[in-house]
């Protein structure tokens, strides 16, 4: 017992539902740490895994340890990412229910990883048969070249993606995998044309540089120098440990051929990519007020490359054409607005090949079986943020997590009360924290953020960040979630600008700056540009640019409405599944192992919500065991059921609990399981049982 005692101290709990505390954050903190100290990474609220980033190999993803989760049962092995996966999988093939693994946490913090954890879980266990290897190589091998073209060195994390994904993983009747379907949401593709001090451009342009070939290299136009590109000079310079680009561009190109992409497409598709990174080189000067280019010769190497009229690109990066009643107007540009032309013109051509790429990937995953597919789904997206200074993005993203939280609050509530339902047990009211009100802030018809921001970005007249703020303000300043500078109390005051609005998320208040806000939302790009692109000879152009064409025949949605549509056919998608947690967490801001920062990890263990979901699950019962486990783990503490017993294994935990003295508020016992409410009565019947 002494021993027992000294163990649980020691690596702490696997649960957390079994502190005694629970409402208390610092024991719940103080739980993660001493199980990181003994490098135990995993640790449950109930079914919810939280994962603490190890940065550091550790020997617990071989295929060993997968058997050791294959088949077994949630509770009767140590938390882990396969068990969390292999519980989905189980319930996928035995109930036929739709899964769906969840994966949140900032950046760094590892979903990336667990998204990947999970997927090899699933190609491990499943047939290894010729045709189901090859999807389930085409599904990991999709993984490089999303990578390349989604993920970049950030300050936080050395392969950040800059992009949120949603994959599913169908599986035929036999559980084997047959195809896939990857979504994808809001590449920043404001990195294109510039990088943060020390971070880098998406890892392509690298790759490229370092790992083509010089017959490539010519044909490309490129220098292998990175400092030959602005499009790159302001981000890091020198090679980057750990990071391997000509290594990793062989792995992308063999990814591409492994998902079909035939070579003339990886052609037009590198192109595509060089023009992009030359497109940065292309410089204006300025004479009477009027644009002038000032390297003719590198707009026409883009054209070459972009496979379009050299002189009708050079005149849209000059000009703009703005048609009104059957009239049609020429602008010329000054330097500054032919600078934001160019720029526009290479964050729209990448962003627009990124949603190509995938539809290409999506159509190399499509099953050749027609039967219906039973799914499982894996989302890695962005948790919530809270930076310095909070711009449109961190809305957009925060918004989504607003969602993702509404969407937890219903699953988890709905399936807690299902289960005291189906078990005959009499639920109690659980208070919590519901956040829809926020959600209906930023996204209702008519008189939410996201209308508010359209409208003033459609209004005719001179719609400025200015007059946008001002709006909002006045509509939304009642609302108890909306803060303005106005309505701050001067403490407030002091730390918020006036051209700032702040708003209570569920994990915390934000301050949004809103500097470019109708700028980002407006993602305007000039006709004659589109125009240039649509008559492309590159495939890939041609078509990604008359696409967005044909959709937008009236007129085209903002980007934060476009983004809310995702979001909410995102949430249609989930809702109807049955949803795993992995909540992510960063140990430390210098990404070293063995280094716990307990107030950094306090701070993610807020946004994430996690103490509010351990009020959640510990407002009923802590510990739930069906009666035959109970019965077959504990019969020999009580006479009655030990060495011989008969009966109904329910009637074997009521004659147990008897002879153990549980009170009758300490227990209730549903159809098929026993539910204890304090930890302390289980942890006494198993310190019994170790004694
Ligand atoms: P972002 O939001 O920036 O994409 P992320 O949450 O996806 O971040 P990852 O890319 O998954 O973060 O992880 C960051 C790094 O941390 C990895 O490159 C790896 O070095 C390390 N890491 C994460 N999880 C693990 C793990 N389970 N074991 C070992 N190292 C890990
Ligand atoms: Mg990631």
């Amino acid at each position: 017992m002494e021993h027992h005692l000294h163990e649980r101290d020691r690596v702490g709990v696997q649960d957390a539902v079994l502190l005694e505390d629970y409402n208390n954050q610092e024991v719940f903190v103080d739980n993660l740490q001493k199980r990181f100290k003994e490098n135990v990474i995993y640790t449950y609220i109930g079914p919810v895994l939280i994962s603490v980033n190890p940065y550091q190999e550790l020997k617990i993803y071989d295929k060993k340890t997968i058997k050791e989760y294959d088949n077994k049962n949630f509770f009767e092995v140590p938390p882990h990412v396969f068990a969390i996966t292999n519980n989905a999988f189980t319930s996928l093939k035995d109930e036929n229910r739709e899964q769906c693994i969840l994966i949140s946490g900032e950046s760094g913090s590892g979903k990336t990883e667990a998204s990947k954890k999970v997927l090899q879980y699933i190609a491990e266990v499943t047939d290894h048969k010729g045709e189901v290897e090859k999807v389930k190589d085409k599904l990991i091998f999709s993984n490089p070249i999303l990578e390349a073209f989604g993920n970049a060195k950030t300050n936080r994390n050395d392969n950040s993606s800059r992009f949120g994904k949603y994959m599913d993983i169908q599986f035929n009747f036999e559980g084997n995998p047959v195809g896939g379907n990857i979504l994808n949401y809001l590449l920043e593709k404001s990195r294109v044309i510039s990088q943060t001090q020390g971070e880098r451009n998406f890892h392509v342009f690298y790759q490229l540089l370092a790992g083509a070939s010089d017959e490539e290299i010519g044909e490309l136009k490129l220098k292998r120098t990175i400092d030959s590109y602005y499009y790159l000079s302001n981000g890091q310079q020198n090679g980057t440990h750990g990071i391997n680009d000509k290594e990793d561009f062989a792995a992308v190109k063999k990814a591409l051929t492994t998902l079909d992409f035939s070579s003339g497409e990886q052609m037009d598709l590198f192109s595509i990519i060089s023009a992009v990174l030359q497109l940065g080189n292309v410089g204006f000067t300025e004479q009477d007020g009027l644009s002038v280019i000032t390297k003719p010769d590198i707009v026409e190497d883009v054209s070459k490359l972009l496979n379009c009229d050299k002189n009708l690109l050079k005149k849209a990066l000059l000009q703009r054409t703005i048609k009104t009643n059957n009239e049609e107007v020429v602008t010329p540009l000054n330097r500054e607005l032919s600078v934001y032309a160019r720029d526009a013109l290479a964050k729209a051509v990448y962003d627009r090949v990124f949603t190509w790429l995938v539809k290409k990937i999506n159509q190399s995953l499509q099953p050749n079986e027609s039967r219906r597919n039973v799914v499982m789904g894996i989302l890695d997206i962005y948790g919530f943020e809270i930076f310095e200074r909070n711009s449109f993005e961190q809305l957009c993203i925060n918004f989504c997590n607003e969602k993702l939280q509404q969407l937890f609050i219903d699953l988890t509530l709905k399936s807690e009360q299902d289960e005291y339902e189906k078990e005959g047990i009499v639920w109690q009211h659980i208070d919590y924290f519901d956040n829809k009100i926020i959600c209906d802030l930023i996204e209702e018809k008519h008189k939410g953020l996201i209308a508010y921001m359209d409208e003033e970005c459609l209004r005719p007249g001179d719609p400025n960040d200015v007059t946008l703020l001002a709006k909002l303000d006045e509509y939304l300043g009642y609302h108890a979630h909306y803060i303005s500078h106005k309505k701050a109390d001067t403490k407030l005051q002091k730390i918020m600008g006036r051209d700032e609005f702040r708003l209570i998320h569920y994990a915390g208040a934000v301050t949004y700056n809103i500097k470019s806000f109708i700028d980002k939302n407006n993602d305007l790009l000039y006709r004659d540009l589109k125009e240039a692109m649509i008559r492309s000879k590159n495939n890939i152009l041609q078509s990604v640019f008359l696409e967005s064409e044909q959709n937008s025949k009236k007129m085209p949605d903002t980007a934060i409405t476009q983004f809310k549509h995702s979001v909410n056919n995102l949430m249609n998608i989930l809702k109807d599944k049955e949803p795993s947690y992995i909540r992510c967490i960063k140990p430390n801001d210098s990404k070293r192992s063995a280094t716990f920062n307990f107030d950094l990890v306090s701070h993610q263990v807020t946004y994430l919500g996690l103490m509010e979901n351990l009020r959640v699950r510990r407002a009923g019962f802590a510990y739930r065991r069906d009666f035959t486990r109970f019965l077959k783990r504990y019969k020999c503490l009580s006479e009655d059921t030990w060495p011989n017993y008969h009966g109904s294994a329910k009637d074997g935990v009521k004659l147990l609990v008897r002879t153990l003295g549980y009170q009758d508020d300490e227990y209730q016992m549903g159809k098929t399981k026993i539910f204890i409410r304090h930890p302390k009565t289980l942890f006494a019947t198993e310190d019994a049982f170790q004694f």
